[in-house]
């Protein structure tokens, strides 16, 4: 049991009108704190202290009634009276959260529930509706497992929600213990806490966790302190202030630490408040006391800083969290062609197809492309997308009729991807098996309108910026033009390449 669960266990706390009361003043019903069962000592990494844990409480919730942003989920959970209804608008929230900033998800957000206002609707919806509203958001596995959570609450649970953190975790496919809490605080005001990046950051600094922040034995000890902290009256507006105040003061480069409503009770401010004291006591030639570091002073201490890494006075409250190294991103190549032919009144359309519908951009449409091998030299790319698309499309496009048109990097989240873009203009239409993979033409719009990454856009934007650049030869780039000649195939700017100069008809009749 950790040292905070069991002060908790201790019975450090009770409730009064949502307020923590201290033990001190409990003891005239009886159980004196220090009458009895000894309650572990406090260190520097937990709270400990009653009253404190009642005054940031305080501080942290008038903080946020004053300066929180206006979201539109916030303004669901408060004003939705169904139960069902509060608590989908919630988790399509926490799940859009998820690595993905505020100001990008409102948007989705707004649309979504627009589309798709209750559990029921978004149950009846197709794979590739939801696909298509999620195209740009990332991490595209969210959505899929949101709508299959979504039909397991239809079909087996009667349409109704689990109520409480533990069932939503155990029920919910997708939802972990984060959002569960987050559902469940927020939606039907279980006292639970909640534990994402920007609590593990406030908490790290207020506790001067400086053990690697990412380990089980550290996420452990967050888990107890947010489940101890959160406020009992108001617990989805305590885990929301405590999440508020990590994106929007306790930030990771340059927290506003003097501006911090909880400032007083941080660890690791008090530790930077000490050193400029000291400091400036120095300068003036004062006596200069030994700054009292907060070490908690147990050898070994798994929540301290690792000995080889202590404090950086450089850094300040940046000390916290710490993480072990991050794992380098796969480095992966893959060729692309963006397939093109004029559609009415000569704008353009675009091939794209269809992903399986498992692993990386599950379902989502994108320009053929084939994976490359690291080393494969320019020509070799060539000849093996020529090779691929002369097998999906049965006619025998030739390597050098595709035109380079540059590389785009799109970094996700563990892979470092460097699409080799190619394009293939067409003056007619190419027939493609359907028993193959789904495959369809489309406008810039329906491409724009389509389930598509944010690589496949900047793919798009790559031909179309050489497209641009063709037409108004000397404006723009003043780089040397990247399509190379290719002998009898060789394409000249501007010229809008024959389907028959590269694909050949089959020779069976
Ligand atoms: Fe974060 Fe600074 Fe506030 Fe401490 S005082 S919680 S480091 S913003």
């Amino acid at each position: 049991m950790s040292q905070l669960r069991a002060a908790a266990a201790a019975g450090g706390l009770r409730r009064s009108g949502g307020r923590a009361v201290p033990a001190a003043r409990r003891s005239r019903k009886g159980a004196s704190p220090r009458g009895g069962t000894q309650a572990p000592p406090p260190t520097p990494h937990v709270f400990s202290d009653p009253a404190e844990i009642g005054a940031l409480r305080r501080n942290l919730l008038a903080w946020y009634d004053r300066c929180k942003r206006d979201l539109p989920w916030r303004t669901l959970a408060a004003t939705e009276p169904d139960a069902d209804r509060r608590a989908y608008a919630v988790w399509v929230s926490e799940i859009m959260l998820q690595q993905t900033q505020v100001a990008t998800v409102i948007d989705y957000y707004n649309r979504w529930m627009q589309k798709w206002p209750t559990l029921q609707a978004l149950a009846e919806a197709s794979l590739e509706e939801v696909n298509e509203l999620w195209a740009g958001l990332g991490y595209y596995s969210r959505g899929k497992r949101l709508q299959e959570a979504a039909k397991k609450v239809v079909s087996e649970l009667a349409g109704r929600m689990p109520r409480t953190a533990e069932d939503l975790q155990k029920l919910l496919p997708g939802v972990g213990r984060y959002t569960a809490g987050a559902i469940a605080s927020i939606s039907y005001g279980q006292a639970t806490g909640v534990v994402d990046g920007n609590v593990i950051r406030v908490l790290c600094r207020l506790r001067c966790i400086g053990a690697d922040s990412s380990s089980p034995a550290v996420i452990d000890q967050l888990w107890d302190m947010a489940n101890a902290l959160v406020d009992r009256s108001r617990p989805g507006d305590f885990n929301q202030a405590l999440m508020e105040l990590g994106a929007t003061v306790c930030v990771p480069k340059a927290p506003l630490c003097r501006e911090c409503p909880v400032k007083q009770h941080c660890r690791a401010w008090r530790r930077v408040e000490k050193e400029l004291a000291f400091a400036s006591q120095k300068l003036f030639g004062k006596p200069t006391p030994v700054p009292d570091v907060e070490d908690c002073g147990v050898g070994g201490c798994p929540l301290c800083p690792p000995a080889m890494e202590p404090w950086d006075s450089s850094l300040g409250v940046t000390n916290f969290p710490r993480k072990a190294a991050k794992k380098q991103p796969r480095v992966a190549r893959t060729a692309t062609c963006v397939l093109e032919r004029r559609g009415c009144h000569g704008a353009p359309e675009y091939l794209i197809v269809q992903r399986p519908s498992s692993g990386l951009l599950a379902g989502l449409w994108e320009f053929p492309s084939l994976p490359l091998d690291q080393d494969l030299q320019e020509e070799k790319q060539r000849e093996a997308l020529a090779d691929h698309l002369r097998a999906w499309t049965g006619w025998p496009v030739v390597a050098g009729g595709l035109r380079f048109v540059g590389e785009v990097v799109h970094i996700f989240s563990h892979i470092h991807q460097t699409y080799v873009v190619y394009s293939l203009p067409l003056d007619g239409d190419v027939t493609l098996d359907p028993a193959l993979t789904p495959s369809r033409w489309v406008t810039e719009e329906e491409f724009h309108a389509s389930a598509v990454s944010t690589a496949m856009k900047k793919v798009l934007k790559a031909r179309e910026k050489q497209r641009g650049e063709e037409s108004s030869p000397g404006k723009g780039s003043k780089r040397k033009r990247a399509t190379k000649p290719q002998g009898a195939n060789s394409t000249r700017p501007g010229t809008q390449l024959s389907l028959r100069a590269f694909l050949r008809p089959p020779t069976s009749p």
